[in-house]
């Protein structure tokens, strides 16, 4: 028997970039952790492995973490009802190797001098494997492979900078202490943090993940998406600028710039692939931004067709707007199976074959004598595009076009996206040519880096200055990767400091 992770293995070995972890917290609400449940369920997107709910009820703190998705655990209204108070933080995280153990799953929670705090973190810190041998050495003990439990070993040690004027915020101290904690990591960081006084949310100066404020009768919520502030009928305020410390307490919101000001440089992949296609994103609808994608890449890169086919379900909206730019028919030439899931007992030996068609299958009639563009939005490994051409040809295909709704992916991600090793990215390597050769179809083309900024309202990529992270497209990295500097490769990184 496979177990999930090799049942996955099995399925797709690892074909997309996946987001690692989605946040959430809640002040001031009667039902925070039912709340938190639900805005966990609606980021189910950004990670699968496990989720967490720590809350606070004036007295003490409550503590939820299991393996799973978040219906498995968390719709037992007994569990819920445990997790008493009027404040909670959760937390969803994807699966990386290596690494599938409770111990891992966040909020992550410590005692300190100052009383309980419970911390859920999205990105990844790039200097994690330096801290935490500087801290180990300290004499500091991990109880998690997790980056961020660097976090919380930088904020026992902290000491109030003296330079820093107190925040007019309950526990000011402790405030001050989390600021000087973060102002040692480098990297990517979008995290809730939740003490007996406050909740915080921060984001990192250059604002690589998203995290935005929402507010449902009169408590005030931070997400990672606005998708979790719908399911709940709550208002998107605002998003939380880059490097900006937000602490929500009994007196409302305070919001802090304690950071030297950078450029901001938001990763442009979640407008491709990570967020869910009705969220906002940094102003802007993520499903329209796609469309916009689709769009662009019909003008850049046009194909004669008969049927334009997204490759489902990621790559859907950018099919759209690639069809109605070209006036070109768009059809569901391929189905996808929802039910293939974590808990699908995997199929006897003989007939593994099956491969992909357990969660695709050709649709014969609109593709039958047909010449198809399929539309994906991004080429990982390119397995299981094969596996799609293939399926496609054997429907009856005339000609089969492949469009990928984002540049080659050229370069592996450190700032919080589980991502294969470098070498294994298929145009790490190989011309567009050989990528066509190597996937079978008729013609392959990408939109170009220009062309995606362009979607997202820009008129362009600035060479000089991008306005986004952009590196696993142009390996221009924007953040030092201490870590992997230092000469430590990404998976013995995860081994060592698994990204939040
Ligand atoms: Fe996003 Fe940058 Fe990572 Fe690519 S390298 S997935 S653009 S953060």
């Amino acid at each position: 028997m496979f177990g999930w992770l090799g049942w996955q293995g099995f399925m797709a070995p690892f074909d997309k970039f996946h987001d690692e972890c989605g946040v959430f917290g809640i002040y001031g609400h009667d039902s925070a952790s039912a709340h938190a449940a639900l805005g966990l369920h609606a980021l189910q997107h950004r990670g699968q492995e496990g989720a967490g709910i720590v809350s606070y009820d004036g007295k003490q703190f409550y503590n939820e973490r299991s393996l799973g998705l978040v219906g498995d655990h968390f719709n037992d209204e007994k569990i819920i009802a445990q997790l008493k108070g009027r404040s909670a933080i959760g937390h969803v995280r994807y699966a990386t190797t290596g690494g599938t153990t409770l111990r891992n799953v966040q909020p992550l929670f410590a005692e300190f001098d100052f009383g309980g705090l419970a911390i859920a973190h999205n990105g990844n810190l790039t200097n994690a494997t330096a801290l935490k041998r500087e801290l180990v050495g300290r004499g500091a003990i991990f109880q998690s492979t997790t980056d961020t439990e660097s976090i919380i070993h930088l904020i026992a040690t902290a000491r109030e900078p003296r330079s820093m004027v107190p925040p007019a915020t309950a526990d000011p101290s402790t405030v001050l202490r989390i600021i000087e904690a973060l102002k040692q990591v480098i990297g990517t960081y979008s995290l809730v943090a939740l003490t007996q006084h406050f909740l915080l949310g921060a984001r990192d100066p250059y604002g690589v993940r998203p995290l935005v404020l929402g507010k449902l009768d009169g408590a005030l919520i931070l997400a990672s998406e606005t998708c979790a502030l719908d399911i709940l009928g709550a208002t998107f305020v605002r998003d939380i600028e880059p490097g900006e410390i937000v602490i929500i307490d009994q007196n409302g919101l305070k919001s802090l710039k304690p950071f030297l000001a950078v450029p901001s440089k938001f990763c442009v992949f979640e407008y491709v692939y990570f967020a869910r296609p009705d969220s906002q994103v940094e102003g802007t609808n993520v499903y329209h931004t796609r469309q916009r994608i689709g769009a662009e890449l019909a003008r850049e890169q046009p194909a004669d067709a008969d049927v334009i086919v997204p490759v489902p379900d990621s790559g859907t909206p950018a099919a759209i707007g690639f069809a109605q730019a070209a006036g070109i028919p768009f059809e569901l030439g391929i189905i996808r199976n929802h039910y293939v899931g974590r808990t699908f007992i995997e199929p006897a030996a003989q007939i593994r074959h099956l491969g992909v068609k357990l969660k695709h299958n050709a649709n014969r009639a609109t593709l039958e004598g047909k010449r198809v563009v399929l539309v994906d939005d991004s080429i990982v490994r390119g397995t299981t595009s094969i596996k799609i051409v293939d399926m496609v040809r054997n429907a009856g295909a005339k000609e089969v076009h492949m469009r990928v709704a984002s540049p080659p992916t050229t370069n592996s991600c450190f700032y919080g996206v589980d991502t294969p090793k470098r070498s294994d990215l298929l145009a790490s390597s190989r011309s567009i040519e050989q990528m066509r050769q190597h996937i079978g179809v008729d013609s392959l083309a990408f939109i170009s880096l220009d062309g995606l900024y362009r979607a997202t309202g820009l008129p362009g990529r600035d060479a000089k200055q991008p306005q986004f992270c952009d590196a696993c497209f142009s390996s221009e990295y924007p953040i030092q990767l201490t870590d992997f500097n230092s000469g430590t490769e990404p998976s013995q990184l995860s081994l060592l400091a698994e990204r939040g």
